[in-house]
């Protein structure tokens, strides 16, 4: 469908020409009307699917043809990223109908507060906050909520996952009742629909294919142990010279400094992103990734949602992700809009359980491929869940989450730490016995 077919304004359909938007995705073609008809929305899609334009076309449709002096619309966000992105959307839409916007959010230095604060006094039609720098404001008093007509909440699953559900309600309680309000979560837990039933009013539903990554996503995943890690990494790194932007997500922080402080010292132009970093170092460690100037970027969950990052080739998971969905989110930074990418996951003995769980929810078994010869032999897949207790099984060297324990039984006892060559791969045994849903 075309976005003229969707009854857009001319100055958005120019805006959407200039962008490069030729047709609505599916997410735009079932959410735009339901915004544009007033109706509240609670919808289920994940990243990478065009969600953020389908709520801020619509906006800015309305705005278009009744423009407003005063804060009409507030989008929340999870992250500071995800904010910074969302805003850098409206502006590069809002450039041909005239609408401003604001992001509020922390970890600047003391002058955002002052720049956010005057934008929130003189009505800026469209702030995009974090919950908790914007209830700071709030507290203050100097802004006027009552000519909201519109509240989006983007990535709520994330939000209530971060601890957000009071700050959300006392925020919401700033609004005035009659507004419209638009809800996008990638997943749909029981606590996200007591959200809902809580703040929209009679919503309309939309459900794009939960938790499924994108088609062009080339999936594959690596048995090792913990010791073999970073060799593995650095192997993929240096086996991949065409391959200009790598994103690599773990579960912690101290990771995060590990995998840097070991690529680095491999000569790579690498970045870390996780929140032990100020504001400022994050913001920029993002902007050198996109625009090339590093090739690659170590990032916590932080960075796993929403984040917009155009044509990374290849997504590795060091780690297991914790929560499943997370799994898809990470490896969304690849293949977005269209495009094609690749997603490598780590997975040791611990993470074995946990990773066929994710097969189970994305409905696919995900390819074992064999270690690299010199890596020696990596552990046996198996979806048992791995007891800790006894102190068998430890393997040399690794100290991560799962402390270098291979897990006794599923690993096949000790590892011989890289001695080995060949024989006994993994990735010769890709069948996982997952019930499929
Ligand atoms: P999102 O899911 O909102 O993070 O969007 C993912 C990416 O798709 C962003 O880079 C958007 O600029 C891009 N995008 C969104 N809608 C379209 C469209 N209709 N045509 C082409 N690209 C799009």
């Amino acid at each position: 469908m075309t976005f003229e077919e969707l009854g857009l304004e001319e100055s958005l359909l120019e805006a959407l020409d200039y962008m490069g938007f030729e047709k609505a995705t599916p997410i735009q073609e079932q959410a735009i009307p339901v915004i544009l008809e007033l109706n509240d929305l609670l919808a289920c899609a994940q990243t990478g699917t065009g969600k953020t334009a389908a709520f801020i076309l619509p906006i800015l449709n309305k705005l278009a043809a009744k423009p407003s002096t005063n804060i009409n619309t507030l989008v929340i966000a999870p992250t500071r990223e995800l904010a910074l992105q969302i805003d850098q959307q409206v502006q590069a839409f809002a450039y041909f109908v005239n609408v401003s916007s604001c992001p509020v959010y922390g970890g600047g230095d003391g002058s955002d507060f002052e720049t956010q604060k005057r934008a929130l006094k003189s009505g800026t039609e469209i702030i995009v906050a974090t919950p908790g720098k914007l209830i700071s404001h709030l507290n203050m008093g100097y802004a006027n909520w009552d000519h909201v007509e519109h509240l989006i909440l983007d990535e709520a699953d994330r939000m209530l996952d971060m601890g957000f559900f009071d700050d959300i309600m006392k925020i919401v309680g700033f609004l005035p009742a009659k507004r419209q309000t638009l809800m996008f979560s990638a997943t749909m837990p029981p606590k996200i629909r007591k959200l809902a039933k809580s703040i929209l009013e009679d919503p309309k539903e939309i459900s794009l294919a939960i938790s499924k990554p994108a088609a062009g996503v080339l999936q594959a995943a690596y048995l090792a142990y913990d010791s073999q890690k970073a060799q593995l990494i650095r192997g993929l790194i240096a086996d991949k010279p065409s391959y200009t932007s790598i994103i690599i997500f773990t579960s912690t922080k101290k990771k995060v400094n590990e995998i840097v402080r070991a690529l680095r010292g491999n000569g790579y132009k690498v970045q870390a992103v996780s929140s032990d970093l100020s504001q400022a170092d994050r913001e920029d460690a993002v902007r050198k990734f996109r625009s090339h100037e590093t090739r690659v970027l170590v990032a916590t969950d932080v960075l796993s949602r929403g984040i917009d990052i155009k044509n990374i080739n290849l997504v590795i998971n060091y780690d297991v992700p914790n929560d499943a969905a997370d799994y898809v989110h990470r490896i969304g930074r690849t293949a977005r809009a269209d495009s094609t990418g690749v997603a490598l996951t780590v997975v040791n003995p611990d993470d074995m359980y946990k990773f066929s769980k994710i097969e189970e929810l994305i409905e696919m078994e995900v390819p074992k491929v064999p270690l690299p010869k010199e890596l020696g032999d990596g552990p046996e897949w198996s979806t048992k869940p791995v007891r800790h207790g006894g102190r068998g099984g430890r393997h040399g060297g690794g100290r991560g989450r799962s402390g270098g324990r291979s897990g006794g039984r599923n690993s096949g006892g000790r590892h011989s730490g890289g001695k080995g060559s060949g024989g006994n791969r993994s990735g010769g045994n890709n069948r996982s016995n997952n019930k499929r849903r």
